[in-house]
């Protein structure tokens, strides 16, 4: 027998020995003791030997597991908690074999904002926005980037926004050197079609102060924040203008500027709520008894108590006393991937198995634990 498939036997029988059917975690570990691949299974022991009976060499997962030295497994209470450990997990990781999982940022984008005088606001990767230290704010995330092309290209034409590369050279007109008229940046000509359209304020050519430019940049925020819809209303007054003088073309081009603003409303909406959600505590009944309390805010889980553990419970108590409700105008990059683990969770469940309530007492009440050992 080839030492592969010797090592893949050893493997066998192991999993076999030490695994049980429960809900948990597993990794699969090389040579050198990194992590290949992190999984999740409400039935580990199922899962693993499945893993054995895959075609080699044509299954990824069967090559994968001739790189393996050695699997581990955790057990979990619940689904939720091995879900909330395996993205945990493949965050700390970023194992190899987890290919569309591995970096769960990169299937996200985001708007993000940059520092300095004249940020233009820029679609990214989630992953590129986290790892970014010129990144001052982050309005996200988003499944696909095409709709925010078309939502962005309206909102800067409406703003006066510049658009253009970060290589372009920025020219604001209260730097103190273009107070000379003679000063090579105010003598350029732009060759940008949107600064000669009125759609740019013209950052590039002195045309602009940092603090005129800054002005449009806040009415873009709260357009995305959801607190100001004017360029909306605009593209409504101009919509009708041009339906009343017969420019049917013009409206229907109106319109699909307006369709793609309200496209993107609708999408930054759905993310508002899940980060504007307060505080609420989410009780899961446990496999063996092993029942849990999970903290959660503004979408992410913060704080977790096993409830036969009085101290933790306690602290989760105290923790829960202590919270902030100030919401967080964009989503916490690097829980991304929880937040949508979370949100996807509750969207999935209504009542039946989710026991939600607003305080610690509720939860334990929830889950029929009214005389749990409370201080
Ligand atoms: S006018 Fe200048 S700053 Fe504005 S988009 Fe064009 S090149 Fe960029």
């Amino acid at each position: 027998m080839p030492a592969s498939e010797a090592n893949v036997a050893r493997l066998r029988e192991q999993v076999r020995a030490t695994t049980r059917n429960a809900p948990g975690v597993y990794l699969m570990r090389g040579a050198h003791g990194e992590v290949l691949y992190v999984g999740k299974s409400t039935q580990v022991r199922t899962r693993l030997l499945s893993y054995f009976r895959l075609p080699w060499p044509e299954h990824r997962h069967a090559r994968m597991l001739r790189e393996t030295s050695s699997i581990e497994w955790e057990p979990q209470p619940s689904e939720f908690a091995a879900l909330l450990r395996e993205v945990r997990l493949i965050r700390a990781h970023l194992p190899r074999y987890n290919v569309r999982s591995a970096r769960p940022l990169d299937k996200w984008w985001v708007i993000s904002i940059a520092r300095g005088p004249a940020p233009r606001l820029r679609i990214q990767r989630a992953s590129a926005a986290a790892r970014s230290r010129d990144v001052a704010q982050i309005i996200g995330p988003f499944a696909s980037r095409r709709p925010l092309q078309d939502a962005l290209r309206v909102l800067n034409d409406a703003l006066g926004l510049r658009d253009c590369s970060d290589r372009v050279p920025l020219h604001l007109a209260d730097v103190q050197e273009l107070f000379d008229a003679m000063h090579p940046a105010m003598q350029r000509t732009p060759r940008c079609h949107r600064y000669e359209t009125r759609r740019c304020l013209g950052p590039c050519v002195g045309a602009t102060t940092e603090y005129q430019y800054r002005t449009q940049l806040t009415r873009a925020k709260a357009v995305l924040e959801g607190r100001d819809d004017s360029p909306q209303q605009q593209l409504v007054r101009e919509m009708a203008a041009a339906s009343a003088s017969l420019s049917y073309e013009r409206a229907g081009w109106l319109r699909d500027r307006l369709t793609a603003l309200q496209e993107l409303e609708a999408q930054l909406s759905r993310v508002r709520e899940a980060l504007a959600r307060p505080s609420f505590v989410y009780a899961v009944p446990g496999h063996d008894g092993d029942d849990r309390l999970y903290l959660v805010r503004h979408g992410v889980v913060v704080a977790e108590a096993r409830c036969q553990e009085p101290g933790t419970v306690n602290a989760m108590q105290d923790l829960e006393r202590q919270a902030t409700q100030a919401v967080p105008t964009g989503a916490l990059v690097d829980r991304l991937d929880e937040l949508l683990l979370v949100e996807s969770w509750f969207r999935g469940r209504n009542g039946a198995k989710a026991i939600v309530a607003e305080t610690v007492v509720g939860a334990l009440e929830g889950l029929g634990l009214a005389a749990a050992p409370l201080n």
